[in-house]
């Protein structure tokens, strides 16, 4: 089946940066998410940090960020293992008072396997006992050099508790995003990547999407892994009802027949009786992995 369409240069526009947050337990990934959103929460929206789903989005600079709310970990291992790329740019937080630790440097091989640019976020600069210093130490070790020293690591000192520079690790974002030159096909049919799911026992299934091609409307029939279904309902960051999802725009889905995997891709088909088709073609294909698995 040929899901892939090649895509001509004059339909390719400006996406969104896809950011993910990693680094070592309590080094403040949580605190940095929570409050990259609270504080660009326009005003006069409804009590700001309701997340709905495991991602969001921000407008800074009249340009719009994604950030995905997954496990670093997992959005690098298991996404990648199947063949699912979400993120553009990697952020590690790194705790000055705690400087790299094992899962620092866990997080750091991760992303330069996938070859995705890492900014660093040295937080807890708020606390008297804070290091800056030996964090730039301690990660140039590992290869990664500010660009202070003569290297191509940008470092941004933070305080997600306090909320101090945050604009500037967004200003950061936003000049490594441009270099990227991230572009993609509004006009296509859409593709993405389930970035959760779950069966809700009033509406069914559920999957937390990721829009990387395309346009994602109600109506469209889709399929992801073993499961297909036609969109019945769009969801944004906000729990608000939405008509299209455009790129790098997450968003729940509900129509699926069965809940799709964490990590599948998703793709917009063009009738039902083809989806049913990939549908067992994929269940298929993923019964004999498991078989040869199971021999080995
Ligand atoms: P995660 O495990 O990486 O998601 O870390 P959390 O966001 O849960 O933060 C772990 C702890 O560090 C929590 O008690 C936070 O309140 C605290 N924390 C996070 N960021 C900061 C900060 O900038 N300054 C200070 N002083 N504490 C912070």
């Amino acid at each position: 089946f040929a899901l892939e369409v090649e895509d001509r240069e004059e339909d390719l526009v400006e996406r969104p940066p896809v950011i993910t947050i990693m680094g070592h337990v309590d080094h403040g990934k949580t605190s940095l998410l929570d409050s990259i959103r609270a504080s660009n929460v326009v005003s006069g929206e409804d009590g700001g940090i309701t997340q709905k789903i495991g991602a969001y989005q921000i407008i800074k600079n009249g340009k719009k960020i994604t950030f995905v709310d997954t496990p670093g970990h997992e959005a690098f291992t298991d996404m990648r293992a199947r063949g699912a790329q979400v993120t553009d740019i990697a952020i590690l937080v790194v705790a000055a008072d705690d400087g790299v630790m094992p899962q620092t440097v866990e997080a750091l091989s991760h992303a330069k396997a996938a070859g995705v640019p890492i900014i660093v976020a040295v937080n807890k600069i708020d606390k008297p006992e804070a290091n800056p210093m030996k964090v730039k130490q301690e990660l140039m070790e590992h290869g990664l050099i500010s660009v202070e020293w003569g290297g191509d690591t940008e470092f941004v000192e933070v305080s997600a508790k306090k909320k101090l520079h945050l604009d500037d690790l967004l200003d950061t974002i936003l000049i490594t995003a441009e270099i990227l030159e991230l572009k993609a096909n509004p006009k296509k049919r859409a593709k993405g990547v389930v970035l959760e799911s779950k069966l809700d026992p009033k509406v069914g299934p559920v999957a937390d999407v990721l829009i990387q091609e395309g346009t994602l409307k109600i109506g469209d029939v889709i399929v992801a892994g073993e499961t297909y279904g036609k969109v019945r309902a769009l969801l944004n960051d906000k729990g608000e009802r939405i008509d299209v999802v455009g790129l790098s725009q997450p968003a729940e889905i509900i129509g699926f027949n069965q809940v799709p995997q964490a990590g599948d891709t998703i793709y917009v088909i063009q009738n039902e009786q083809h989806a049913k088709r990939i549908v067992e073609e994929v269940a298929k294909e993923r019964k004999l992995a498991e078989t040869s698995r199971k021999t080995i």
